[in-house]
């Protein structure tokens, strides 16, 4: 018969790597919490049109990488690309705009796009993204790229650097618009065939461009700093002098624009300089998107985000020895032992330890083998001499030191024999 395989772009992950990525969300959601982010969980299934509103009907997301299909009813549904137009509405659904002033939301879980796949691009990927709703002020723009700094840091990612822009606002960014198509114009020849079409109706996005020549044309570009208005400019400001108050570091970049339609002001990614990502090293996008709130319906709620690929940010992480998932290995010689060792593994598991034994039986060494290849660091041993005489044997697996306990300390015992040394 023919092997059914994933779809592609769609990975598995199995343990130990699955561990990483749940420790990764581990971190995430506690260094979240630190700065007053509370998860919300929305679901893996749009309507169609919440994305072709959010994000853009003309953006590459909507118009070529969705996943989306009709549902038994005929409505349209799309599997989320991104996790920002899911948190607005259910923002603006559950009216959360007339309980509190600021909202500060974080989700973490997967994403689908029918993208090419390559190293750190998939189908399905995750990411940890979080909102601020109810904030204007450049403030929050600097805590929440001081809080990616933090985040990174404590997961271990290495040589991390941010890029900040200003993408200006409805009064500004048509003059902005205008010189970089003049710009542009002349060097069409040097683009791709989707940035030509850009160079219509979006010309900012040719400096989005991921394809080498696309880079290579428009190298020189305008900046958008050049021509901010007032008031784009002293937010600006605002969020170099904070992100300079916490000496996080830094670098304005006036050709960096964020992919989606909804950015207005503050723009940011984060980058990490680690080899094993190549060209796909940007971790984190961000931004401002003061307009969002009210495209989909509700009031004008300023707002910004990010979204962390955290696929990318593991790849950037030197991969460590995977930690044993076993403490103990319980040793059980004959079928009587056997039945008491399960007692006792369950009691140790009721302690919070993480126990194994081999309900396949066999000899002392296959079991001690299996101990060992598992990373257990305590093996207990019972057979019909220790049932007879009420102890165990434990024998640390680092030292090789062997000990007889009584069977009414082992918990103590064990927990003794994991505490000592390293
Ligand atoms: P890129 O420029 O790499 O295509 P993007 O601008 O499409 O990224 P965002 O939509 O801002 O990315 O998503 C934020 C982060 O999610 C990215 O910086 C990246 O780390 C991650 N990401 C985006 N698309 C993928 C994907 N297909 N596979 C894995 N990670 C992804
Ligand atoms: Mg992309």
């Amino acid at each position: 018969m023919e092997e059914i395989r994933a779809v592609k772009g769609m990975n598995d992950v199995l343990p130990p790597e699955s561990g990483r990525l749940s420790r990764f969300f581990e971190v995430g959601r506690r260094v979240l919490g630190t700065y007053g982010y509370g998860e919300v969980v929305t679901p893996i299934a749009e309507y169609t049109e919440l994305f072709a509103r959010a994000v853009g009907a003309t953006t590459d997301m909507v118009e070529k990488e969705m996943y989306t299909f009709a549902d038994r009813d005929g409505r349209s549904l799309s599997l989320r690309p991104e996790g920002t137009a899911g948190a607005v509405r259910a923002y603006l659904q559950h009216a959360v705009h007339r309980a509190e002033p600021v909202t500060r939301w974080f989700y973490a879980g997967p994403m689908f796009r029918h993208e090419r796949q390559q190293r750190g691009r998939y189908r399905q990927f995750h990411q940890i993204g979080a909102e601020a709703l109810g904030i204007a002020e450049p403030g929050i723009d600097a805590e929440m790229i001081t809080m990616l700094v933090d985040l990174l840091a404590a997961i271990g990612v290495p040589s991390t650097r941010a890029r900040v822009s200003s993408l200006g606002c409805a009064a500004c960014r048509p003059a902005y618009r205008e010189r970089l198509t003049a710009w542009l114009r002349p060097r069409v020849a040097g683009l791709c065939e989707d940035c030509r079409r850009r160079l219509d109706h979006n010309p900012l996005r040719v400096l989005d461009c991921k394809k080498p020549g696309c880079a290579a044309a428009r190298d020189g570009a305008p900046s958008t700093l050049d021509l901010l208005c007032d008031a784009c400019r002293v937010h600006l400001d605002g969020v170099v002098a904070d992100l300079e108050a916490q000496s996080v570091p830094h670098r304005l970049d006036g050709t960096l624009v964020r992919g989606l339609d909804y950015y207005t002001r503050t723009a940011f990614e984060i980058v990490s300089d680690a080899a094993e990502l190549g060209a796909q090293n940007t971790l984190v996008g961000g931004g401002r998107y003061d307009g969002l709130v009210e495209e989909l319906g509700g009031p004008r709620v300023p707002a910004i985000g990010f979204a962390m690929g955290v696929e990318r940010a593991l790849l950037a992480i030197p991969a460590e020895a995977p930690p044993a998932a076993v403490d103990v290995f319980l040793v059980a010689l004959g079928e009587p032992a056997r039945r008491f060792a399960i007692g006792r593994a369950r009691e140790l598991r009721a302690a919070g330890l993480r126990v194994d034994l081999d309900h396949r039986g066999g000899g002392a060494r296959r079991q001690i083998k299996r101990a060992a290849a598992l990373g257990a660091r305590v093996a207990a041993w019972v057979g019909d001499d220790e049932l007879a005489r009420g102890c165990i044997t434990l024998k640390d697996l680092r030292d090789g030191s062997q000990r007889e306990v009584a069977q009414a300390d082992l918990l103590a015992a064990v927990r003794a024999t994991l505490a000592g040394g390293s």
